[in-house]
């Protein structure tokens, strides 16, 4: 085998399609006895449940994978609807126009006029953190009320805890800001171009990662994972077969010319320990916020995205999708909890996280509700928090690639698209070519 890919998440499963569509040989192993890593769907009393993402966006690459695999009567298009944060007794809804910026009760008058300063404002200073860049910026209501609990919500990380170079620079880069984010986003709405729209399948999200996976069973393992990973003898027992790693799995063992591995910090530090033992040490620092997802089935009849709940409020839920509104989920409502507030949360029983859900949500929408499910994501979303520092004494071996949400972005878009770079290089090298090698991704 000419590439071994570690982890059969959809960054791993994307890569491996993409090599294989470029004619490059290689193996996926998961761990797993089922394909998509956090990418969870399960059905429960006939209601489609997501228990890690609950949506992506259908940029062209994700359209393409879809296209590709024969999913695209499965899709599912939601508008974009609007988004609420919970702060001071009630739900506000998040400004998504110049309009709605004018009148949302989200901001006072003042905090409004603030915000009409940034282009005046320089762009993000060394060892900023999130917030005293957003403060600095906008104003501080604009950023405890509005982009603070948007951005540090979605990783249940505090956004003074976030240095903006390790997070949301990376984002306002992705998203092609640089200098004033007011007047880029201005740019932005003049030129028309709105963001891709918001995407799952009738079965939920892990559909995506099962048709690749099953595009290509011939060369994906499920149930089998990499115990370690080492270069070929020293002896140059193999040196005949011109390959450079051992992958040693359960199974036996591979022998392949390079690694591209996309597993968790921790066990991408176990695998590389051999190989690289600094780097492996740095990747044992980072840090992820666990989250409990608790999904709840409700009559409320609310119209939108969801909410996050600002921060400085006595709440321990992080925020709430409504799957029912959203994605047309008979009655479903996905909550996480924990975080970095409450990393403790995830160990209490199904029953006590239940409990919690349920209340908060009574109590923040006014609707009753019922548990469906609990789980658990014990190393869930990067931190991005100054833990992440270590990344800069992280380097990998010669033949060795990550493809992972600590070397680019954590959203699926954002891992189709390194998935499309490591595959094009990959090919290159081989003197065969991707559509990734040849395009801009
Ligand atoms: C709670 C949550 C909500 C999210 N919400 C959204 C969202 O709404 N929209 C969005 O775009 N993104 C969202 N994300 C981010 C996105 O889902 C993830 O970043 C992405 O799915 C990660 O995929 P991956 O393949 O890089 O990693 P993973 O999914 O972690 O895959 C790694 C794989 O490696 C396997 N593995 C581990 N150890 C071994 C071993 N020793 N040998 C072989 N295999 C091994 C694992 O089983 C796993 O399958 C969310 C993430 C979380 C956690």
């Amino acid at each position: 085998m000419s590439v071994g890919i570690v982890g059969g998440g959809v960054t791993g499963l994307a890569t491996h399609h993409y090599l294989r569509e470029a004619g490059v040989e290689s193996v996926v192993f998961e761990a797993d006895g089922e394909p998509g890593g956090v990418i969870r769907s399960r059905t429960v009393e006939g209601r489609v449940l997501d228990l890690g993402p609950q949506r992506t966006r259908l940029t062209p690459s994700i359209r393409e994978l879809i296209e590709a695999v024969g999913l695209d009567s499965e899709l599912r298009e939601a508008d974009d609807p609007p988004l609420y944060v919970y702060h001071h007794g009630k739900l506000r809804r998040v400004p998504q126009t110049p309009r709605e910026a004018v009148t949302t009760d989200l901001l006072s008058w003042r905090g409004k006029l603030r915000a009409l300063a940034e282009p005046l404002t320089d762009s993000a200073e060394e060892g900023e953190t999130v917030e005293e860049y957003l403060t600095r910026k906008f104003g501080s209501e604009v950023a405890r009320y509005y982009f603070g609990p948007l951005y540090g919500g979605i990783y249940g990380s505090h956004p003074g805890e976030m240095p903006v170079e390790r997070s949301l620079a990376k984002a306002l880069a992705g998203a092609g800001i640089e200098g004033s984010v007011l007047i880029s986003v201005a740019r932005k709405v003049l030129a028309g171009r709105e963001a891709p729209p918001i995407v799952s399948f009738d079965d939920g999200l892990q559909r995506l990662p099962e048709a690749l996976a099953e595009a290509h069973a011939e060369t994906v393992r499920l149930e089998t994972p990499v115990r370690e990973v080492r270069r070929d003898g020293p002896d140059g027992e193999r040196a005949g077969e011109d390959s450079q790693f051992v992958v040693e799995t359960p199974d036996g063992e591979t022998v392949v010319d390079e690694l591209v591995v996309t597993t968790p910090a921790d066990v991408t530090a176990d695998l590389l320990a051999a190989l690289a033992p600094e780097s492996a040490a740095a990747l044992r620092e980072l840090n992820y916020n666990p989250q409990a997802v608790v999904h709840l089935h409700s009559d409320a009849d609310l119209t939108g995205a969801g909410y996050q709940v600002q921060y400085d409020e006595a709440f321990r839920t992080l925020g709430v999708t409504w799957n029912a509104g959203l994605l047309d989920r008979d009655g479903v409502y996905t909550c996480y909890l924990g975080g970095a507030r409450n990393p403790g949360l995830v160990d209490r029983s199904d029953d006590r996280l239940a409990s919690v859900a349920v209340a908060e949500f009574e109590e923040i929408t006014g609707a009753s509700a019922r548990p469906l499910s609990v789980h658990r994501l014990r190393r869930g979303m990067p931190a991005y928090d100054r833990s992440w520092s270590a990344l800069d004494r992280v380097s990998t071996p010669e033949g060795v690639r990550l493809a992972t949400n600590y070397t680019a972005r954590a959203g699926i878009p954002g891992r189709i698209r390194e998935a499309k770079r490591v595959a094009g290089e990959l090919a290159d090298r081989r003197g065969k070519s991707t559509e990734a090698s040849t395009a801009t991704v």
